[in-house]
C-alpha cells in the first residue's frame, strides 16, 4: 500500500477504539464535535503526501514494493538523506505553523531510529530484533499514524513502581501464553492517541537491575489502538466548537493527550521488542539514541513555530505602533536570535552527522543535547516577550459575534490599530491569546517544557556524563603557566 490520503486516514480511525472524553465514550473521533476538527487537520497532512506539489519531497520508494511511502520511515544513509528528510518535515511543520508536536513523522522517525539499532534488542534473542524490523516495515507500508507512551502514572515518584499501592498501576506483565504477554496497568502520556492507528511503547525508563519484581515492567511493544481491553482517557478537549476567528488554534490544532489503560490486554509475541530482560533494556536506553534522529523533527517544528510567533509579535508591534521603542526592538531581536539559534543547532547536528553503531547515519549529538536542554526556557522567554508587548491588548478581544453585532461601530472605532482595522487587529490579538493564554496556549508552553523529558533531570544527566577532558586540560595548561611578575 502506498501513502494514504486524508480520507483513507480518517476511515482507519473508525475502528471501534475505546476513547473516553469528558465522561463519555466517543463513538467516532472523526465526527465528534470536540475531536473532528483535529482529525481533519491530520487528514490534511496525509493529503499533502499525495498532492502533486509535495508528493516527491514527502515520499520515497518502498524498498519492499517500490511504491511511494512516507520519507520519515527512510533510514538515512547519507547527509543528503537527512536534508531530504528535513524538507519533508518542513512541509508538515509549515503547514501546521509548528502548532503540532506530534505530526506522524515524529514517532515514525523514532521507530525508524529504533530499527536502525535493532541488533541491540536482538543481542540475546534474535526474534526481538526481527519483530522490530518487521514492525517498522509494517508501519511504513501501512502508512500508520502512531502515538507513543513511555512513562507511568504520576502516583508516587518517591517509591519504585513495584511499591505503588497496586503493582499494576504501572504497566506490567500479568501472564504469558503461547500467543503473547497479557499486560495490565497504564502508560502515559499518549499525545495524539485518539487520532492514531497504533500505540508504540518502547522501554524508555531505567529499571532496577537487581530487583526481580521490576522484570514484569520490562516490556517494549506496539499495538493497534483498537485492541480489546485497551482504553484511552483523554484530558478535556480545548476545541469547544467555537469559531476559528475566536479560537483559531484551539479549533484546529488540539492534538489531545491521553492516559492509555490496559485491562488485561494481549500483546502478541510478534509485537514484542523486549521482555523481562532489565539488563538489556537499560543497555538499550544508553545505546539507542532515538533522539539523535527525531530531534530533527523537533528543530524543524520549532523553527516553523518561532517564525509564526515572530510574525505575530512583529505584527502586533506594528499594529499598535510600538516598533519605534528601543526595548521593543531589543525584545523582538531576542526572538529572532532564538529562532536563528535553533536553525544553527539543526544545521550543526546535520553537518556533523556520522555513522554510529547500527544502520545509517546519525546527526551529531552535542548540538541536540544543548538544544534540548536550552529550548524549554527559551520558549518560555519568547512567550513572555509576546505577552510583554501585547500587554492589555490580549484582554481587549471581543468575539466574532461582537464584531458583527450591535457594538460594531464602537468596536470599529476603539479597537482599530495603527496599521489595521478593528476586525483584523482583534483577530491578531485573539490569535496571540490562543497561543499564550487559553487552555490550548498554556498546554503549548507545557508541551515545550516537558514533551522531551524533564529538563531538570536532563541537565543533571548532562553534568554527570559530559566529557570534561578538554575543560580540565584547558585549566591545567593555564595553571601550569609560570606565575610571578
Ligand atoms: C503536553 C505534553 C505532552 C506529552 N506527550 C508525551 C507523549 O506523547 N508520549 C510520552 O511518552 N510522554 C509525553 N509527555 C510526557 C513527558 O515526557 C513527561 O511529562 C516528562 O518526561 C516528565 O515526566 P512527568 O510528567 O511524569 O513528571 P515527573 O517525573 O512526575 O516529575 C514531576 C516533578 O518532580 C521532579 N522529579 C520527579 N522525579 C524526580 C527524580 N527522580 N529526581 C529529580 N526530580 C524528580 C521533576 O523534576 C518534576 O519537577 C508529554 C508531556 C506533556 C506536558
Amino acid at each position: 500500500m502506498a501513502v494514504r490520503t486524508g480520507e483513507q486516514f480518517l476511515e482507519g480511525l473508525r475502528d471501534g477504539r475505546e476513547i473516553w472524553l469528558e465522561g463519555e465514550r466517543v463513538e467516532d473521533v472523526t465526527t465528534h464535535p470536540k475531536l473532528s476538527r483535529m482529525a481533519h487537520t491530520l487528514a490534511s497532512i496525509y493529503d499533502l503526501q499525495v498532492s502533486p506539489e509535495h508528493h516527491e519531497v514527502m515520499t520515497f520508494k518502498s524498498p519492499s514494493t517500490g511504491e511511494p511511502v512516507a520519507r520519515s520511515f527512510k533510514i538515512p544513509e547519507t547527509q543528503d538523506d537527512l536534508l531530504e528528510r528535513r524538507k519533508a518535515l518542513e512541509v508538515v511543520a509549515n503547514w501546521s505553523f509548528g502548532m503540532l508536536g506530534r505530526t506522524p513523522d515524529y514517532v515514525n522517525i523514532q521507530l525508524t531510529a529504533m530499527r536502525q539499532m535493532a541488533h541491540v534488542y536482538g543481542r540475546k534473542e534474535k526474534r526481538f530484533a526481527d519483530n522490530l524490523i518487521r514492525y517498522h516495515e509494517y508501519a511504513r507500508e501501512k502508512d500508520l499514524c502512531l502515538t507513543h507512551a513511555f512513562g507511568h502514572p504520576q502516583v508516587n515518584r518517591a517509591v519504585p513502581i513495584s511499591d505503588l499501592p497496586d503493582p499494576y498501576v504501572a504497566l506490567g506483565a500479568v501472564d504469558t501464553t503461547s500467543e503473547g504477554i497479557i499486560v495490565r496497568g497504564a502508560k502515559l502520556l499518549a499525545t495524539l492517541a485518539p487520532f492514531s492507528d497504533e500505540i508504540f511503547a518502547p522501554i524508555y525508563r531505567p529499571l532496577r537491575p537487581d530487583a526481580e519484581e521490576d522484570k514484569k515492567y520490562c516490556i517494549g511493544f506496539a499495538l493497534p489502538v483498537n485492541t480489546p481491553g485497551l482504553k484511552f482517557i483523554c484530558r478535556q478537549s480545548y476545541d469547544r466548537g467555537d469559531s476559528l476567528y475566536d479560537y483559531p488554534l484551539s479549533g484546529q490544532y488540539d492534538e489531545m493527550d491521553a492516559m492509555a489503560v490496559f485491562d488485561d490486554v494481549l500483546i502478541p509475541w510478534d509485537r514484542v521488542f523486549a521482555f523481562e530482560d532489565v539488563e538489556l533494556a537499560n543497555y538499550a536506553l544508553q545505546q539507542v539514541p532515538m533522539w539523535r534522529q527525531y530531534m530533527q523533527q523537533v528543530a524543524v517544528k520549532n523553527i516553523a513555530k518561532l517564525e509564526f510567533i515572530l510574525g505575530i509579535t512583529h505584527g502586533i508591534a506594528e499594529g499598535i505602533g510600538i516598533t519605534g521603542f528601543g526595548h521593543v526592538q531589543e525584545k523582538i531581536a531576542e526572538i529572532i536570535d532564538i529562532l536563528e539559534t535553533v536553525r544553527a543547532y539543526m544545521r550543526s547536528a546535520e553537518a556533523d552527522a556520522a555513522p554510529c553503531e547500527g544502520e545509517g547515519i546519525w546527526p551529531a549529538q552535542e548540538p541536540w543535547i544543548a538544544m534540548r536542554n536550552w529550548y524549554p526556557d527559551a520558549y518560555v522567554r519568547v512567550i513572555w516577550i509576546l505577552e510583554q508587548l501585547a500587554a492589555g491588548g490580549l484582554m481587549l478581544t471581543p468575539s466574532e459575534e461582537d464584531i458583527n453585532g450591535p457594538m460594531a461601530e464602537d468596536i470599529g472605532k476603539y479597537y482599530q490599530g495603527a496599521t489595521a482595522n478593528a476586525a483584523d487587529r482583534v483577530k491578531l490579538f485573539r490569535l496571540a491569546w490562543d497561543l499564550v493564554g487559553t487552555q490550548f496556549g498554556s498546554r503549548q508552553t507545557l508541551y515545550e517544557r516537558f514533551f522531551n523529558g524533564d529538563v531538570v533531570r536532563l541537565r543533571q544527566r548532562r553534568f554527570e556524563t559530559y566529557d570534561y577532558s578538554r575543560a580540565k586540560e584547558s585549566l591545567r595548561s593555564f595553571m601550569d603557566r609560570p606565575t610571578g611578575k
